[in-house]
């Protein structure tokens, strides 16, 4: 627990998560996890947004009032800019078309303003955590003195590729193949991926320029926050610091700060929750693989009748988390997989929003197929599961890379297309996420190798924030350094004041 300074008031940071669940519910944790060290935290974002962190906040506001007496955390909210979507509508998981998304994106921009006055009205904060998304909270931020601090959500790994390819842009000369092999300079390791699982400047110019800003913005900044931790990527720790030269903390995973588990990310937990985790207390150690992709990944009814297929030909336990289309209907569904939910025994479908991390926990665990986002992937790691990588865009290939390939604590199903749309994806057969999934989970020496280092690695992201861990410590340092900054700005003014 850091001391607390009788002589000055605690820091006060201002976080700004993007509107997508990916992204708001590690800006919960890691305000949780400020707040548990004696920081003043505020949370700024719009009403549904709110809504969906609320709970998680309470619940971290009821551990503080009952023990800590530390600052609770405070949300203010601003409204949805009014670009003409449905009420309701201000978050990336209710977006449903094309249209939407391009009103949603519009929104963002917009959001400059209420931020803006905000920042004129409270211009006290030590630093806002803005989302990387938000590349122009740099300007404002700096309009009103104060320093920013970006965060991605990604990995350092994941990070340091897209740093690479930004720069480089090695598409512009790699042969013009799907297949083709396309190496990313200048990293620790040799890091090559098909063309087709990379991001294409030519194919996508906006989601390029929108990264380039990103980039820019978080390099202006007064430095990078991110949810991993040293003992993990210690080679992109190095590469960040020493080549890039930029300034980063590493504070996660800032998941394990969580006072509600269950509803953290939800104010609709599934009704199949509670009857899940019962389900789950019936089975052996190890034996059931969870399968979920996150908020925002679609899959298509080809897609879906495959993974059915796959599931029941593992001839392992699954909890497989629906949402979306596939939720709603079983046309998709193979007559004799439908057979099989019907007995119950082998598999449990949660139609809804998943307690993810009590899943994941859960001694019933052996594995996850995952589509590679950053905080389910870390979800993973903290709970010492290993993965079946499966993934859609972004920086999810970059992270499989992360998990099957340096860590070795994966095994890859072998995508191969980068696309947000379910249409683009090539249908991954049945037989081949059976055997994926047998590989991590059946007795062989492989599997086991992977199981091992899933558990190591689980252990060493628990003692990273812990008092005394590697992610501890960063926590303090950057405490310091703000309060430090604090100090020699209050020098700065007494000096100007006094005409010096
Ligand atoms: N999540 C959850 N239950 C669900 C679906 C998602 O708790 O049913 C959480 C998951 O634990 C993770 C986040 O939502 O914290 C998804 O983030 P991720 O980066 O993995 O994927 P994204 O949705 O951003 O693609």
């Amino acid at each position: 627990m850091a001391m607390k300074d009788e002589q000055q008031p605690p820091l006060h940071i201002l976080f700004f998560p993007f509107l997508a669940h990916g992204h708001l519910i590690p800006i919960a944790d890691m305000a949780a996890l400020f707040a548990a060290r004696g920081v003043r935290c505020t949370i700024l974002t719009t009403p549904v947004n709110a809504a969906i962190i609320r709970s998680v906040i309470d619940r971290a506001n009821d551990a503080s009032r009952q023990g800590t007496g530390f600052p609770e955390i405070e949300i203010s909210v601003v409204p949805f800019p009014d670009v003409g979507l449905p009420a309701g509508v201000e978050n990336g998981m209710a977006l449903t078309s094309r249209g939407d998304r391009d009103k949603f994106y519009e929104a963002v921009k917009l959001l400059r303003e209420p931020f803006d006055r905000f920042l004129a009205v409270h211009s006290h904060f030590d630093a806002v955590v803005s989302d990387s998304f938000f590349s122009w909270s740099v300007d404002a931020a700096a309009e009103h003195g104060i320093p920013r601090l970006g965060f991605l959500g990604t990995s350092m790994f994941a990070r340091s590729c897209s740093d690479s390819m930004l720069r480089n842009n090695p598409l512009e000369t790699a042969p013009d193949e799907p297949d083709a092999l396309v190496a990313l300079p200048g990293l620790p390791h040799r890091v090559e991926l098909r063309r087709s699982q990379m991001m294409d400047p030519k194919k996508l110019p906006d989601h390029w320029e929108f990264f380039q800003s990103v980039n820019a913005a978080d390099q202006r900044s007064f430095g990078e926050l991110f949810n991993s931790f040293h003992e993990l990527e210690p080679e992109y720790v190095e590469h960040y610091h020493t080549t890039l030269g930029r300034r980063t903390w590493l504070v996660g995973p800032v998941g394990l700060a969580s006072k509600d588990m269950a509803a953290r990310g939800t104010n609709t937990l599934s009704p199949d929750a509670d009857s899940c985790l019962r389900w789950l207390d019936t089975k052996d150690a190890n034996s059931v693989v969870y399968v979920s992709f996150g908020t925002l990944t679609s899959f298509s009814t080809g897609e879906l009748r495959e993974l059915a297929r796959g599931l029941h030909l593992s001839g392992k336990n699954f909890v497989w988390v629906l949402r979306g289309a596939g939720a709603e209907s079983s046309e998709w569904m193979p007559e004799d997989f439908a057979e099989l939910m019907e007995r119950g025994e082998r598999g449990f479908i949660v139609r809804g929003w998943a307690p993810q991390m009590l899943i994941l926990n859960h001694a019933a665990l052996g594995g996850f197929v995952t589509h590679c986002g950053w905080n389910s992937t870390l979800e993973a790691v903290s709970a010492g599961v290993p993965m079946v990588t499966w993934p859609r865009y972004a920086d999810q290939f970059n992270n499989e890379m992360l998990i099957v390939e340096v860590l070795k604590v994966g095994v890859s199903i072998g995508a191969k297309d980068y696309a947000s749309s379910v249409e683009t994806h090539e249908v991954i057969g049945g037989e081949v996420i059976a055997e994926s999934i047998s590989r991590l989970m059946g007795n062989t020496e492989e599997g086991d190798a992977i199981q091992k280092k899933a558990k190591d690695l689980g252990v060493k992201a628990r003692s990273a924030v812990e008092n005394g861990g590697s992610s501890y410590n960063d926590v303090g340092r950057l405490m310091e350094e703000l309060m430090a900054r604090r100090s020699s700005a209050k020098v700065e003014r007494a000096r100007t004041a006094d005409g010096l």
